[in-house]
């Protein structure tokens, strides 16, 4: 009827432009209103046929939607996978809701965190040997996954969205694809009614070009959205996508997009690579199809890629892992596309630089072919994941493709055969370095792909025949004429003799990379485990085989290592260790060095062992030492150079060492007798010899194959026995101590390190269980029949003539000329030729007769001439010789074990000889024990003896030690005070305290008018307490902190560490440290954990961060006034209040006059009325400061420190707010030690340690000296506006309401400023009292405060109490009413007495318990014994002196107390308050909860996104622990500016939430962050461990975490003591590494 590509094509050109040329100041929000109205709308009408919410809907509810999950992972989202054999391979993951209701949650399972792309395997048959659905995805029984999906739709349908699918996707790859600017398709001109210019319109063609190009990834985009309704509509999709274009083949669209990939922005791959996704790869019939596609053009891509700059996730390549591990694809892919060929032909395409012999020569390559070699790593990816899954039946197809990819990959190992080959260095050290590393970061890359490729070969008997002769033949091409130029020499010796070549590793080129030769030994042990081997040897390629060729370089291989180790080639500098270092390392010697011995097993089973021993020696260029006829006197007639004779000694320790490994190494399969998991359990075994391990430690020191898997879990119980952690350190295995008989001292993958540490432990251990010391060869499995000849090694000639030949120079102590290493490997070759022997005895009964026969041979004596003494003999004389005291025991076993042979030999039972060997070692434990007793024993009695002697010093000692005998307390009153006229008072004697310096040592008593005596301190801002993180920080310079707030926002704590120095000791020794400082700064740019300039500094004892000191003062001596008078008398506090209010009054007025007169305002005078002081009050009265200069010096030292730290302001000791922060200062910290003390549910008194103890004394008293050292007047104007705010008095301003007021702080500040003016007063009153009345009337102010803000908003019933509280509650209902009549109907109605009385008990006791800290530590007044247990009240009223009932100390004084509660309610503050108080009762404050499994928070942080920066994810999520916040940490966007200095997230949160401090989780990285200031920080162990008792600190093993609750508890505690920062300080000075960190930009 019409032509739809026309008209939707003239629609487009039409709109398109309109919508997405828009201008620069219209709302951009239009485009996303438009387009889907304009746009889509027409085109989804068009495709339903209807009303597109009508149509979509009915699409959805037909629609039966396949098993595939799907889920595309976001960056950082968890994904899992089983560590059983369930996957089909390591990539197979599942999003955490398919997990959590999958099979596999109960398996063994790896966590890790996505990094953006890929899906959700779940529900995908070929991915999951096992549970492949979730319960979400479980089929239906009605199995819809082999119905065409198209069936359910109709035929219009179908045709319509084929149409609208074609032209639209059609029109998508035309844009995307689009080159030219000025131009655009056809069809898609404007319509032709502009009447511009020329010139104008190519402007406008280019913005319609990116207009056409926004929408064409909008159009995709709702493609993908559309396809979601029905199976159907994505087939459809995949159908048009990859319908062969007119150009023929690979001209699909999706050929299109593909191929123009690399041409194509970032934003637009990540587009249609989804929209493949949910597509093509989500269709089973389609995916086909496009692994084909993707397999024809792959050449292409790869090249596309490796020219590109994009990283790889953004480049269509990526894809191949949604194919290339399914595999049935790789399967089809390998035999219908040639798969396998092609990846390893393209990867060797791109590695050009090779050298003469075709090698490949990465010696001086540039840093963009470095760039490029690592873009092609991808493809070595590529080809593993083709491998990952071995097939379980072979066609004749896919042998064929498979060897002819083989063979490909035998051309890529030739290139490498014999890569870096290294020359030693004579004379000189080498220059430059050479590149090792690209050559072996090649063959780690390979690894797995060789290993892969032996498996796929063992799975197939005919092609692992066919791959043996080509690998063969690679290997004899490559070294055919390896002989050429070289001479053959003949050596002999002990009457054999064998052709070789001249070849010394000293002297020519060597090379450690020889992948043919190791891919040829792998296959030889594979084929030595077939049938075939077993059966018809002859049946195998072996005929063609040169031993001596096979051995040759991977000996030399060998004995370059060897060399190396005896120091001959130190003048090859670090690159040839790195390289030895990474031959041997668990990364790559499953594929180097085992390999490398397995191939002399090979060669040496298939020689005659006399001759393979002599070539051997030829090669260590040890041949000269042992062939000539008097050998066994070698030293006695060579003198040579020391050096060489060292040298050749470490040569035959390596020499031996491998001759040991060759006979002894039979736990490969194929090689020894061997089930597949003895191997890795025997490396266990091994680990376990050296000490106990962590999991980690273990899965470290084995190597991983391709899936990461170690294969140790399936084993290791059978071997070891775990140990769980404490609150620190990790879970431990230890070896069952009946595994220990496999130990072998020469295991092969001990280094030298190892192997002495494993024997120590052994030995130590056999020590204790009172056995013999000795460590003799294990019994060793049977080798298989291909190498059963190698045990003959240990009984041939040339072997026995070497034993001998050293035996003989150990007769003699050692000069020089042999090694105790050297004897000690002798020795056990000796005890491997007993053992296998006794094996050999033993099994003979079922097999034939045996010519293994060792202790004949060693019992034989030289022939004439010579006639040496056999190697019997030589170890009966060796055994009594005195200079081999070390090896007696081995010497002992070997002839022990040699005697039992014999017997065995004659046919005695060897039983009877055990249970004899039995008795024997029980007889001798039984004496070792008996030896042991004594010795105890004796210990035992002399420690008697010595404690009889010295009687009297240990009596003393004890005495000491005992508190309750040391602590009398002679008060005259049996109760105890703490505050008030009758508090306890200090005896002279108890007054009296001796501290010792602890930088001169000397002893100081602690006086008035002494020398100073310091604390080592550090003061630090807090909100620990904090209960409300949202406050915003105080303007410093305006700040006023007379009165705190009730939510303790902001606070200052003191900490100590509780050494004491002279203050002119600690100041010579801060200006030391400051000096230091300067000097070092300027030689190195680095921080120290400790800032000078700021006045931090290490306590020089115990090395705590400290940034003041703190003066140590004596008890205050207060005159006894009134003291007797013991009855309280609460109509004197009455006068008392009046006689202080005309004080008040007096001292108002004339600090005013003097202000006025400061101003010379005359005028002003007016208003101030001169209000005369009562009697005894001297206005004009300076008190004299009793402090001596240096006290007075510290004071002000430390009070200045207060008000910087807390205010955050340069240091002036003028201040007016310096006395109050000091003030603030010691009321915050005893509360939070409060607090402290009720989270550890310890007693307030006899718990806390010295320091605290001695921190808080000082504080205090220290905080009553402070006003000595500052303006009185000013202190004095404190006092009275503290005082107005508890007794309102209306001549004062700004007194804040009782709402706003924390009332510890009042009662704190109130108290120490009291002296200020109490030091004007001679009318007789005292101090004690007015201490006592403050704290009634706080007391009674606090309890308001508690009812006014606590009382619940629902009234609960009425309980039952005892009668013994219910005066208390009468009382506070009595107490209540009358604030109601004060306050009217802002106070709810409450009949509950007994709820009220919990209000007020629970909100009163943190501040009666601060209360009695804070007199405790003023006054020094003991505490009673009650309070050093928990349960209290009682006793902490009385030790306050308060009455029980706290009600009446308003009912006992109403004459007082009635016009100061008015005072209060008539506030205009109050009313406001009652709505938004904080409610006071104080709980401590805790870190936020952590969810139990770590992946709820990995999940909670991949759904986090940037604050900052519209919606994208954050690297670096991190959560606050302390309010819960997440932060966007580590990352620009989200950084900001604090006082001038660009810092990160985290520092920027930690100046809001914690003042400075900060304790956050990084997620991603499993690791806790503590932050301090700008410049500290330090990572902690993080509160979450695997089921192996270890934390995993970087996520990298992925094994699942779960919190624990004693760790965190352990993390809340350091910050709940302000520990904080110490902790990072000391984490700083461990590891100095931390202190370069810019921790600010975290
Ligand atoms: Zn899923
Ligand atoms: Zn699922
Ligand atoms: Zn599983
Ligand atoms: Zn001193
Ligand atoms: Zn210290
Ligand atoms: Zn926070
Ligand atoms: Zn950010």
């Amino acid at each position: 009827l019409c032509n739809l590509p026309k008209e939707v094509y003239q629609h487009l050109a039409c709109y398109v432009p309109k919508i997405y040329c828009l201008g620069p100041n219209l709302n951009p929000q239009n485009e996303d209103l438009l387009a889907p109205l304009l746009l889509q709308s027409p085109l989804e009408w068009y495709l339903c046929g209807e009303e597109p919410s009508v149509g979509l809907a009915k699409l959805e509810q037909n629609n039966q939607p396949s098993q595939l999950c799907g889920h595309v992972f976001k960056v950082g989202e968890p994904t899992y996978s089983c560590r059983y054999s369930c996957a089909a391979d390591p990539t197979c993951v599942l999003c955490m809701q398919c997990f959590l209701g999958s099979v596999h949650k109960e398996h063994r399972y790896r966590m890790t965190t996505s990094g953006g792309g890929g899906f959700c395997d779940c529900g995908d048959t070929e991915a999951w040997k096992k549970g492949p659905y979730c319960q979400k995805h479980e089929p239906n029984i009605s199995d819809s996954s082999q119905k065409d999906p198209l069936a359910n739709l109709s035929d219009e349908m179908i045709a319509r969205t084929y149409n609208v699918f074609s032209i639209i996707l059609k029109y998508a790859v035309d844009m995307l694809t689009w080159e030219k600017e000025d131009e655009l398709p056809e069809g898609l001109e404007p319509p032709n009614t502009s009447r511009q210019t020329k010139p104008l319109r190519v402007q406008v063609m280019h913005s319609s070009v990116v207009a056409h190009q926004c929408f064409a990834l909008k159009a995709l985009t709702w493609l993908g959205q559309i396809i979601r309704y029905s199976d159907a509509l994505r087939r459809i999709l995949c159908q048009v996508g990859l319908q062969r274009g007119p150009e023929g083949e690979n001209s699909s669209l999706v050929d299109t997009l593909m191929l123009c990939d690399s041409k194509m922005w970032k934003g637009a791959r990540n587009v249609y690579h989804q929209l493949f996704m949910s597509s093509l790869l989500m269709d089973t019939k389609y995916k086909k199809l496009f692994a084909i596609q993707f397999a024809k053009n792959y050449e292409r891509l790869q090249s596309d890629y490796v020219k590109d700059d994009h990283d790889r996730e953004f480049s269509v390549t990526d894809l191949s892992v949604q194919m290339f591990t399914v595999p049935s694809l790789a399967r089809m892919l390998i035999t219908e596309e040639n798969l396998m060929t092609t990846i390893i032909r393209t990867f060797m395409d791109h590695l050009r630089h090779r050298d003469l012999h075709g090698h490949f020569q990465f010696e001086r390559y540039t840093a963009q072919q470095a760039f490029k070699f690592r873009r092609v790593q991808s493809l070595i990816g590529d080809l593993k994941y083709v491998l990952i899954s071995r097939p379980t039946e072979w066609t004749d197809q896919l042998r064929e493709k498979y060897l002819e990819g083989f063979s490909a990959f035998l051309e890529l190992l030739k290139c490498m055969q014999g890569m870096d080959p290294v020359v030693r260095q004579v004379g000189q050290h080498i220059e430059m370095e050479p590149e090792w590393e690209a050559a072996f970061t090649l063959q780690m890359k390979l690894t797995h792909i060789i290993s892969m490729m032996q498996e796929w070969c063992s799975s197939d008997e005919r092609v692992l025949i066919e791959a043996y002769k080509k690998c063969l033949s690679a290997l004899t091409h490559c070294h055919s004429g390896f002989t050429d130029g070289e001479q053959p020499i003949t050596l002999s010796m002990c009457g054999h003799s064998v052709d070789t070549i001249r070849y010394c590793v000293s002297q020519e080129k060597v090379s450690i990379h020889l992948p043919l030769s190791r891919l040829l030994a792998g296959l030889h042990a594979l084929l030595s485990k077939t049938e075939v081997a077993y059966r018809f040897p002859e049946l195998l390629p072996l005929s063609e085989l040169s031993p001596p060729m096979l051995i040759e370089h991977p000996l030399r291989c060998l004995v370059l290592c060897a060399q190396v180790h005896a120091g001959m080639w130190r003048r090859n500098g670090f690159s040839l260790v790195n390289q030895i270092y990474y031959y041997h390392n668990v990364k790559c010697r499953v594929e180097m060095f085992d390999k490398d011995l397995s191939m002399l097993q090979a060669g040496a089973s298939m020689m005659d062992p006399n001759h393979f021993l002599m070539i051997m020696l030829s090669r260590f260029e040890l041949y000269h030492i042992f062939s000539s006829a008097d050998c066994r006197k070698r030293y006695n007639r060579e003198n040579a150079n020391k050096d060489v004779v060292q040298q050749n000694n470490t040569l035959i320790e390596e020499m031996l060492h491998l001759v040991i490994m060759i006979v002894g190494e039979r736990y490969t399969a194929g090689v020894g007798q061997v089930e597949c998991f003895d191997e890795i359990r025997r490396e266990i075994v091994h680990q376990l010899c050296i000490r106990p391990m962590a999991h980690s430690e273990l899965v470290k020191a084995l190597p991983e194959n391709e899936n990461k898997e170690t294969g140790m879990e399936r084993v290791i119980d059978s071997v070891a026995l775990f140990k769980k952690p404490g609150v620190t350190g990790k879970g431990l295995y230890k070896l069952r101590p009946e595994s220990a008989k496999m130990f072998n001292l020469y295991f092969h993958h001990y280094s030298r390190a190892d192997q002495s540490k494993a024997e120590e432990a052994q030995r130590k251990i056999k020590r204790q269980n009172g056995e013999d010391s000795v460590l003799p060869p294990p019994v060793l499995p049977r080798f298989c029949p291909l190498f059963a000849s190698l045990v003959n090694i240990l009984q041939c000639d040339v072997l026995l003539g070497i034993l001998g030949a050293v035996l003989q120079w150990a007769m003699e102590p050692s000069g020089g000329h042999w090694s105790e290493s050297m004897l000690q490997r002798v020795l056990h070759l000796i005890g491997m030729g007993l053992v296998e022997e006794q094996q050999h005895l033993l099994s003979s009964a079922e097999d034939n007769d045996t010519n293994f026969n060792f202790t004949l041979k060693i019992s034989r004596p030289g022939e004439a001439p010579a006639n040496t003494p056999s190697i019997l003999a030589l170890l009966e004389t060796l055994q009594n010789a005195p200079h081999l005291e070390v090896h007696k025991d081995m010497i002992r076993w070997i002839l022990k074990v040699k005697l039992i042979q014999i017997s065995l030999q004659s046919h005695l039972i060897g039983s009877t000889v055990r249970d004899k060997d039995k008795a024997e070692r029980k007889r001798k434990a039984e004496m070792a024990r008996l030896r042991r007793e004594k010795i105890m024993a004796q210990m035992s009695e002399m420690q008697r003896h010595f404690i009889n002697e010295n009687k009297e010093l240990f009596q003393q000692s004890l005495e000491e030690l005992d508190p309750s005998t040391s602590s009398t307390l002679d008060s005259c009153d049996s109760t105890l005070f703490c505050v008030g006229p009758r508090r306890w008072r200090a005896g002279g004697s108890d007054r009296r305290q001796v501290v010792t310096c602890i930088l001169c040592q000397e002893e100081q008593e602690i006086r008035i008018d002494g020398k100073a005596m310091v604390l080592a301190a550090f003061v630090q801002r807090s909100t620990v307490m904090s209960k409300n993180r949202k406050r915003p920080p105080h303007n410093p310079d305006k700040y006023d902190p007379l009165f705190m707030h009730p939510d303790l926002s902001f606070g200052t704590h003191t900490g100590s560490c509780g050494h004491i120095m002279h203050s002119h000791c600690w100041q010579r020794y801060f200006e030391a440290v400051q000096a230091k400082e300067q000097r070092r700064q300027q030689r190195l740019r680095v921080h120290t954990s400790y800032d000078v300039e700021n006045g931090e500094f290490l306590c020089p004892l115990c090395e705590c961060l400290s940034n003041t000191v703190i003066p140590l003062l004596p008890l205050t001596k207060t005159s006894c006034r009134y003291c007797n008078k013991h009855t309280l008398d609460f109509d004197l506090q009455l006068q008392w209040l009046n006689i202080t209010s005309l004080q008040m009054k007096a001292l108002l007025s004339a600090h005013r006059k003097a202000k006025a007169a400061d101003a010379d305002g005359v005028d002003d005078m007016d208003g101030v009325n001169d209000c005369p002081p009562p009697d005894g009050f001297k206005l004009d009265y300076t008190p004299k400061n009793p402090y001596s200069s240096t006290i007075k010096e510290m004071l002000t030292t430390f009070g200045t420190a207060t008000y910087k730290v807390g205010l955050k302001v340069h240091p002036n000791e003028q201040d007016p707010r310096v006395p109050i922060m000091c003030w603030g200062s010691c009321a915050y910290t005893i509360q939070s030690i409060e607090r402290l003390l009720v989270d550890e549910e310890k007693p307030l008194f006899g718990s806390l340690p010295c320091r605290q103890d001695d921190c808080l004394s000082s504080l205090t008293r220290f905080g009553s000296a402070c006003w000595t050292v500052s303006s009185h007047a000013t202190v004095q104007n404190h006092f009275i506006r503290l005082l107005a705010a508890l007794v309102p008095d209306p001549r004062v301003e700004n007194t804040p309401c009782i709402l706003d007021i924390d009332m510890f702080h009042l009662l704190v500040s109130l108290v120490l400023s009291h002296p200020a003016v109490f030091s004007l007063d001679s009318s007789g009153l005292s101090a004690d009292t007015a201490q006592l009345y403050f704290l009634h009337l706080v007391t009674v102010a606090h309890i308001v405060q508690i009812l006014l803000s606590s009382v619940p908003e629902e009234v609960q019933m009425e309980q039952e109490s005892g009668g013994a509280e219910r005066e208390e509650e009468e009382k506070v209902c009595m107490f209540y009413n009358t604030l109601r009549t004060h306050l009217g109907s802002g106070l709810r109605e409450v009949d509950s007495g007994w709820h009220l009385w919990c209000c007020v008990k629970a909100g009163i006791l943190p501040y009666l318990r601060a209360a009695a800290l804070f007199f405790h530590y003023l006054n020094g007044a003991p505490a009673p014994p009650e309070l050093h247990s928990v349960g209290e009240w009682e006793a902490l009223c009385g030790y306050l002196c308060l009455p029980s009932n706290l009600l009446q100390l308003f009912y006992n004084n109403r004459e007082l107390m009635e016009p100061v509660l008015h005072g209060w309610c008539s506030h205009p503050g109050v009313l406001q308050g009652l709505q938004s108080s904080v409610a006071l009762i104080r709980e401590s404050n805790h870190l936020i909860e952590l969810p139990g499994d770590y992946s709820a928070l990995i999940n909670q942080a991949s759904s986090f996104t940037c604050p900052k920066s519209g919606g994208d994810k954050s690297r670096a999520p991190t959560l606050c622990l302390v309010c819960g916040a997440m932060l966007c940490s580590q990352s620009y966007c989200c950084q900001s500016e604090l006082e001038g200095v660009d810092v990160g997230a985290c520092t920027a949160h930690t100046f809001a939430c914690g003042a400075g401090v900060g304790i956050f989780l990084r997620v991603r990285e499993s690791q806790v962050l503590f932050l301090a200031g700008k410049t500290k920080g330090c990572f902690y162990a993080p509160p979450y461990l695997d089921d192996y008792g270890e934390t995993d600190q970087g996520l990298r093993r992925g094994n699942p975490l779960h919190l624990c609750q004693e760790r965190y508890r352990k993390i809340q505690k350091l910050w709940r003591q302000h520990s904080i920062t110490e902790e990072i300080g000391h984490a700083q000075e461990a590891n100095q590494t931390l202190v370069g960190i810019d921790w600010q930009h975290l």
